[in-house]
């Protein structure tokens, strides 16, 4: 191993957490209760601070065992239901092996738990009172569940095509519910009205939320010897998941954990897939896009606010967008239930991509996917979905 020198500012540098602006570059202190630029850019969270492979061993097996990664300052502020370390689990998919992230076992029913625990805790830091959410669905259960322990009201806005067991979790802790009729996009404009009277959590516009959702690279990382898979295919609405695999991926090659980044193929139901359009297109933002009702409610986004990163990290990784038809999402449903896995139609879009990966790819490459939702959740639909043939 050749030498390397280390700079002095780096042996004295303290532990940095800062707001950056994605638009003009401005900087703000994690301190300041925004959750967007004075010039109206996407904020980022910029954390200098990782945590050390042999302090883990004597740690809880949740998502706060990688704590000094965490942008949250003090300890007595994490809201944490004991959350992550969720199993990755070896399935075969058409005589291939893939690897599937139970994301469907957290608390709520979905890995939006991993953004939500960051983002209240960091809402607790910032003594708020009062949040304002917009999500179609699963994210606003996580949000208020995590809201519900942290003692914090909020109200969450939902678009009117939410499932109806979704709209129960959400009101069942205690969260103020908003129905909106239209778009997801609809939902979104009327909750940033409601949040200029308090704090908009939003989780595709807060970047603390990605801080949570990046641990789902530690884990996969860990549980494969802390090594990055060849690829990771993951279903895309907002991006938090697949922009919180490219954060957390990023950093443990920046400290020298793992060798090489995952390629990020994003999958999008034909239906509503803004982000494979743009991607074939070669363009670097989403443009208006005419979505249309689908199965897969948790991914039917027209226009993803943080677009441009997502498009720019799957073209960094080699990745790329596949699209999956309504039939080819509720086959992979079925192929789960015959494998005793129940997952919420949403999830059933990265089974879906990761069929159709597997026909187009290298035989060797060692591939990960997701269950990014429970079945639980939309069980009346899944059985009206797949009754002919059960
Ligand atoms: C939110 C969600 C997704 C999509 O995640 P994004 O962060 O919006 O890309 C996929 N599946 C389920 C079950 C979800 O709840
Ligand atoms: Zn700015």
């Amino acid at each position: 191993m050749p030498e390397r020198s280390v700079p002095v500012y780096y042996l004295l540098s303290i532990i940095m957490t800062e707001l950056l602006c994605t638009e003009c570059g401005a900087k703000y202190s994690p301190s300041s209760p925004i959750w967007k630029c004075e010039c109206g850019g996407l904020l980022d969270v910029e954390h200098s601070e990782f945590f050390k492979i042999r302090d883990l061993a004597d740690r809880d097996c949740n998502m706060w065992r990688y704590r000094e990664a965490i942008p949250v300052d003090a300890d007595s502020n994490i809201i944490s239901l004991d959350e992550g370390f969720t199993p990755l689990t070896k399935l075969q998919i058409n005589n291939r092996e893939v690897y599937f992230k139970q994301e469907h076992l957290f608390p709520t029913g979905s890995f939006k738990d991993r953004g939500a625990s960051v983002l209240l805790s960091k809402v607790k830091e910032l003594e708020i009172g009062k949040i304002v959410e917009d999500s179609s669905g699963n994210a606003g259960a996580a949000v208020a569940a995590y809201a519900a322990s942290a003692g914090v009201e909020c109200k969450i806005f939902v678009p009117e095509y939410t499932g109806e067991a979704k709209l129960a979790q959400i009101k069942l802790y205690g969260a103020e519910l908003m129905r909106v009729s239209g778009s997801r996009e609809d939902t979104a404009a009327a909750a940033l009205v409601a949040a200029e009277e308090s704090y908009y959590a939003g989780h595709s516009w807060n970047p603390f939320f990605l801080h949570g959702t990046k641990t789902f690279a530690y884990e996969i990382a860990e549980q494969l010897g802390w090594s990055a898979p060849d690829a990771l295919v993951l279903p895309v609405g907002n991006g938090t998941l697949l922009l919180g695999a490219y954060i957390g991926f990023s950093e443990l090659q920046n400290h020298g954990i793992t060798e090489r980044m995952p390629k990020l193929v994003g999958v999008q139901a034909e239906r509503c897939a803004p982000l494979y359009k743009s991607f074939r297109e070669g363009s670097d933002v989403t443009d208006y896009y005419n979505a249309k009702k689908t199965i897969a409610e948790g991914v039917t986004v027209a226009n993803p606010v943080r677009a441009r990163q997502i498009l720019d990290a799957v073209r960094t990784t080699g990745g790329f967008f596949a699209t999956v038809t309504e039939e080819e999402i509720t086959e992979s449903l079925k192929k789960m239930l015959k494998t005793g896995y129940l997952i919420e139609p949403t999830a059933a879009v990265a089974v879906a991509g990761t069929t159709k990966y597997l026909s187009q790819h290298h035989e060797d490459e060692l591939i990960v996917s997701v269950f990014t939702g429970h079945g639980l959740k939309a069980a009346g639909k899944i059985h009206k979905l797949v009754k002919e043939e059960i």
